[in-house]
């Protein structure tokens, strides 16, 4: 079943048409198609491939044989709600996270060292039930190449309403304006935010979209923002940096459109 949605209201920062979209209602799907969740990672471009995202069958959340069972369409905010209802600890920093169960689980989404894969027992993929320990996973980072379905979870009581607040803090040098979160990935040993100011790219706007003044890594749409706007500027951060720094700076957000994924994409790497 395929089901028209409108990409721009789904995804973060607010940018995209319309597209019909597969919904996985069962544990098959079309191995062409891009999956995505609640697109707070994404921005997408015009010329876009099938696209496939889990219908509502797989938001649910519930305890079984003490560990905690989670649908990959299950959003963040849902989560804290039933922990903080059944005094269950260690997902408070889901508070301040937005996206799905599944797009959390890809990346190993997380607030500083409070990270998704800390508690995880097992995630379900449609080669089965796949242990923690055997799935690579690293900072923001796995090796899952599957839709994920559901994940086990092991249960520790005693959620901290407390680490909410701290959660919010953390999160007050961060625009208010929509964004996909963080722009580039930070290399090792630095930030990308911190290059971008050095290439004085911090606050600059081209169109409606913009290196945030409030932190520089933050790629924002002020009103009416479009994907090449977006793209231009991915461009120009990567292209500047690299003339300066000699280093290429790395994609967090998500590009969906086919000119830009897969290996040979031109935001991969310099070919200035
Ligand atoms: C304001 C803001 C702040 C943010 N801060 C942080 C932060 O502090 N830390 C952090 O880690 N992230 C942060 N993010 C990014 C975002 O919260 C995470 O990337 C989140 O995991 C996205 O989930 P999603 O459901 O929206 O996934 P999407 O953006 O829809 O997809 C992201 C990726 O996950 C894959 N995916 C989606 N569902 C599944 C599934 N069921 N199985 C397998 N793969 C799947 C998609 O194919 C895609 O590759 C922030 C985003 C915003 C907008």
């Amino acid at each position: 079943m395929t089901k028209t949605i409108n990409l721009a209201n789904l995804s973060s920062i607010g940018i995209g048409g319309t597209a019909d979209v597969f919904m996985i209602d069962s544990y098959d799907y079309p191995d062409s198609a891009y999956l995505i969740g609640a697109a707070n990672n994404i921005i997408f471009g015009p010329d876009l491939p099938l696209l496939m995202k889990l219908s509502k069958t797989f938001d649910f959340i519930r305890i079984e044989d003490e560990k905690l069972i989670i649908g990959a369409a299950t959003p963040s905010g849902k989560i804290v709600s039933f922990c903080k209802k059944n005094d269950i600890a260690n997902f408070e920093f889901l508070s301040h996270l937005p996206g799905t169960l599944g797009g959390m689980l890809k990346m190993n989404a997380g607030l500083k060292e409070f990270e998704i894969f800390n508690h995880l027992i097992a995630l379900r993929t449609k080669k089965g039930w796949l242990k923690k320990e055997k799935i690579t996973h690293g900072y923001r980072t796995t090796g899952i190449q599957d839709v994920v379905f559901e994940a086990e979870f092991e249960i520790i009581s005693g959620f901290d309403a407390s680490k909410i607040k701290i959660f919010k803090q953390m999160r007050s040098n961060q625009p208010s304006d929509p964004s996909a979160g963080s722009a580039f990935k930070n290399p090792q040993n630095d930030f990308a935010g911190r290059l971008i100011e050095t290439v004085g790219l911090k606050g600059y706007r081209i169109g409606g979209m913009a290196f945030s003044d409030v932190h520089a890594n933050f790629l924002v749409n002020l009103g009416n923002g479009t994907f090449d706007e977006a793209l231009a500027l991915i461009q120009l951060a990567q292209q500047k940096v690299y003339q300066k720094e000699g280093l290429w700076l790395q994609n967090e957000v998500i590009i969906v459109d086919k000119r830009f994924m897969g290996e040979n994409s031109p935001l991969k790497n310099s070919s200035i």
